[in-house]
């Protein structure tokens, strides 16, 4: 039985008839309050977790608030994973995958990060993008979308030879673990932007790359590819890699059980957990952990042109960063050039959009506008 046919078995019983001195509303309250740390308990429960010797663990660094205080937790000996706590010695890498395209104020962090991990022992890992002038010749030279050459042209990747890159360290630097060049870069390629309904550009940038270096990290240690791991989890022989995900407590919604022995159509060789939502810390409660780490400042990280953010942070990408800004026209431009209806906000292009949330809010501040956070991607 999965962890939410268990958890709707559970509710529909206790609701339709509660306990003694309990009323069916309050019930039906509690569940919908605490969903996803019953959901993440039942799983524990249901599997009882492995030891980090039996499987390959990775922090997924977003380098936003969420995943920050999962660090700041996990140095504090207080981070816990399908029920169990985790050290720092448990955890292969911190990985932090760059789409190529963050905000300043998030990459400003990178160095603060590098200090933490080192002071303690962990090893992070940066997936970084190819060097942007390889990946421009290689653009240039792709036939445009709807030629049939493309497809082989795409699979060429320069950045991705086998010898110029041996050790783990050697390929995050050089780009071997993205299939694609920068986020921004990528989409223009395409004449196409990123999507909200789409989750292809986190799937592309963030976990696909992840999941390479994770089937380096299980090779390096157990001698045993993802493909491989896969089959021996399905075959009940091993327990799937980890990676710990950072979303807190009242994200629900974001809250994710992917992998098939949850009923979910994700791969067989890793599973995901929610440290934060197993342990109850929300949003407000992250400010108290990253106070303790000089991390209160931390902004809510994302790419620069993330079609979640609202129009206010492009305002102040104009003010911030016009050649970021001067990226995100060109990169509209070409999309509307190929759809006229392909508009990153709303009807209209993006300066037209940022001027009239301008006029409406002609009082606000980067720090104010910035300082707020929005609904996001799920790579934690
Ligand atoms: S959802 Fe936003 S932050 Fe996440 S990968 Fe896509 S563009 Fe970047």
């Amino acid at each position: 039985m999965t962890p939410h046919a268990l958890l709707d078995a559970l509710e529909a019983r206790l609701v339709t008839a509660p306990p003694p001195g309990v009323s069916w509303a309050y019930a039906a309250g509690f569940f919908a309050r605490h969903r996803g740390q019953l959901l993440l308990h039942l799983r524990a429960a249901l599997r009882p977790p492995v030891a980090s010797e039996e499987r390959i663990i990775t922090l997924n660094m977003g380098l936003g608030r969420d995943s920050l205080a999962m660090l700041a937790l996990l140095i504090e000996g207080q981070l816990v994973a399908e029920g169990r706590a985790l050290r720092p010695a448990d955890v292969d890498a911190v990985v932090f995958s760059d789409p190529g395209f963050e905000w300043a104020h998030t990459y400003a962090l990178l160095p603060r990060v590098r200090r933490m991990c080192a002071l303690h022992g962990l090893r992070l890992i940066v997936l970084q993008k190819p060097d942007p002038a390889v990946a421009e010749v290689y653009l240039r030279q792709l036939p445009l979308p709807g030629d049939p050459a493309r497809a082989e042209a795409i699979a060429a990747r320069p950045w991705r030879e086998e010898e110029a890159a041996i050790t783990i360290e050697e390929r995050a630097e050089g780009g071997w673990y993205h299939l694609r060049p920068g986020i921004l870069e990528d989409y223009q390629s395409r004449q196409t932007i990123a999507a909200r309904g789409s989750k292809d550009c986190t799937v592309n940038h963030k976990i696909e790359p992840i999941r390479k270096l994770i089937n380096d990290l299980a090779l390096a240690r157990f001698g045993v590819g993802n493909r491989a791991w896969g089959a021996l989890v399905r075959a009940g022989q091993r327990r799937p890699h980890l990676s710990l995900v950072g979303i807190a407590a009242d994200e629900l919604p974001r809250l994710h059980l992917g992998h098939p022995q949850e009923g979910g159509d994700g791969p067989w060789f890793v599973t995901e957990a929610y440290p934060l939502v197993e342990l109850g810390v929300s949003k407000a409660d992250e400010d108290t952990i990253l106070i303790r780490h000089g991390l209160s400042h931390a902004r809510k990280s994302g790419c620069a042109m993330c079609p979640f953010q609202p129009v206010g942070w492009y305002w102040a990408l104009r003010e911030t960063d016009p050649e970021g800004w001067a990226a995100v026209v060109a990169y509209e431009r070409v999309a509307l050039a190929r759809n006229p209806r392909m508009f990153i906000v709303g009807q209209a292009p993006i300066g037209e959009a940022v001027a009239a949330w301008r006029a409406k809010h002609p009082r606000a501040t980067v720090e104010e506008v910035l300082g707020k956070t929005y609904a996001r991607c799920g790579v934690g």
